[in-house]
């Protein structure tokens, strides 16, 4: 039975490639750190329905000492290093911790996989923020990088350290550079899900109106679920290397909230007002992906699209917001 360990296993992305890898036969080991609301922490891997199925370790990607005894005692063959600090915006009011976390911690697990498990197979779990202000009307692993936040400069280290370990001690190491991708278990913190969120609220009489920062900007969205097979994928391949995934369509957060909103049978002009509160120091005007080689080379396509998508989680966000007022 092979064995994949995950750090990051309670977030979106953990959650689904947790389940991704149970399904086809793998001992999964999730790395969490001490919390003192560990009760709500394994939320999303219950949603699933996998919570009972990981094995849970204690440890932080900040703690180098706990990373090793891990890759000692589990022996993984794939390790998945997708905890971060991950949301753009905290990265501004946080900078040195998110460079802490995103950029040393991923510098932390691949010296613990150098020293302890030099034959696993490793994936950094990078991402679209690192090309910022973008170079290229479509963005491929061939485009220059040019972050725009602290933490597209976290993650820019944390690929590079990625590509160096590769190429200097021979880690089959590969950086996948994920577009944004959501699902209902998005965080609350990103526009998606607060938007969805926002669109549940305002048709249960929740709420009136939904603040948002700008609209104009726009993101190359995929679902998580999609996504989380190209990270296994890459893992299969017989030479490590970098792929962008991506769907090659973007979509501005008005037409997002357009979708939304339409999807209960309501108008987004009615309701979202713009809010300078959510607007950030530097931004990200527009995010769009050639997943090219990763549909040559791994045979990867994404499989739903946006409306499908949004339609989902705004449904999953009433069905939320139902059950809390039944109780
Ligand atoms: P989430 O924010 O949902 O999950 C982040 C995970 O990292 C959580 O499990 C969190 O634990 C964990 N974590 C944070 N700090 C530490 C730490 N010091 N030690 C150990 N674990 C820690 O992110 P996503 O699932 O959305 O994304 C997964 C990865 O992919 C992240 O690295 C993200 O930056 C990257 N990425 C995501 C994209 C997206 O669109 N979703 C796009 C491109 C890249 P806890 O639950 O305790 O907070
Ligand atoms: P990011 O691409 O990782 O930063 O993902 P987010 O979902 O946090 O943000 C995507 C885009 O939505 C960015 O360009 C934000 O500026 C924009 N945006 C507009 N309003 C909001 C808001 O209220 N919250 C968030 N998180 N983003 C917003």
């Amino acid at each position: 039975m092979p064995k994949a360990l995950i750090t990051g296993v309670t977030g979106q992305d953990g959650a689904y490639l947790a389940q991704h890898l149970l399904d086809r036969g793998y001992e999964v080991i999730g790395l969490m750190r001490r919390s003192a609301s560990s009760d709500v922490i394994g939320e999303r891997l219950r949603w699933l329905g996998v919570l009972d199925h990981v094995q849970l370790v204690d440890g932080n990607l900040v703690d180098l000492s706990s990373l090793i005894r891990i890759m000692q005692a589990h022996k993984p063959d794939e390790v998945y290093n997708l905890a971060a600090q991950s949301f753009v915006a905290a990265s501004w009011q946080q900078p040195l911790l998110t460079g802490s976390v995103t950029a040393l911690g991923a510098g932390n697990i691949l010296e613990a996989v150098r020293l302890m498990r030099p034959e696993a197979r490793f994936y950094q779990a990078s991402s679209s923020e690192m090309f910022g202000l973008i170079q290229e009307p479509k963005q491929s692993e061939r485009t220059p990088f040019y972050p725009r936040s602290p933490y597209g400069v976290a993650k820019l280290y944390a690929h590079w350290m990625t590509v160096n370990y590769r190429e200097s001690f021979g880690l089959h190491a590969s950086s996948g550079i994920l577009f944004n991708h959501e699902s209902p278990l998005r965080g609350i913190e990103f526009v998606t899900r607060k938007v969805t969120d926002g669109v549940a609220r305002i048709k249960l009489g929740l709420a009136q109106e939904l603040p948002l920062g700008n609209l104009d900007a726009k993101r190359d969205w995929g679902h998580a679920r999609d996504y989380v097979r190209a990270m296994h994928l890459m893992l299969q391949q017989e030479e490590a290397d970098d792929y962008v995934i991506a769907t090659g369509t973007t979509t501005s957060i008005r037409d997002l909230c357009r979708i939304a909103f339409a999807h209960v049978g309501l108008s987004y002009e009615d309701h979202v007002r713009t809010d300078p509160r959510f607007m950030r120091p530097a931004e990200v005007d527009v995010l769009l992906g050639d997943a090219g080689k990763a549909r040559q080379r791994l045979g990867w396509a994404p499989e739903v699209p946006l409306d499908a998508m949004v339609a989902e989680m705004v449904d999953a966000d009433l069905a939320r917001h139902r059950a809390r007022m039944a109780r």
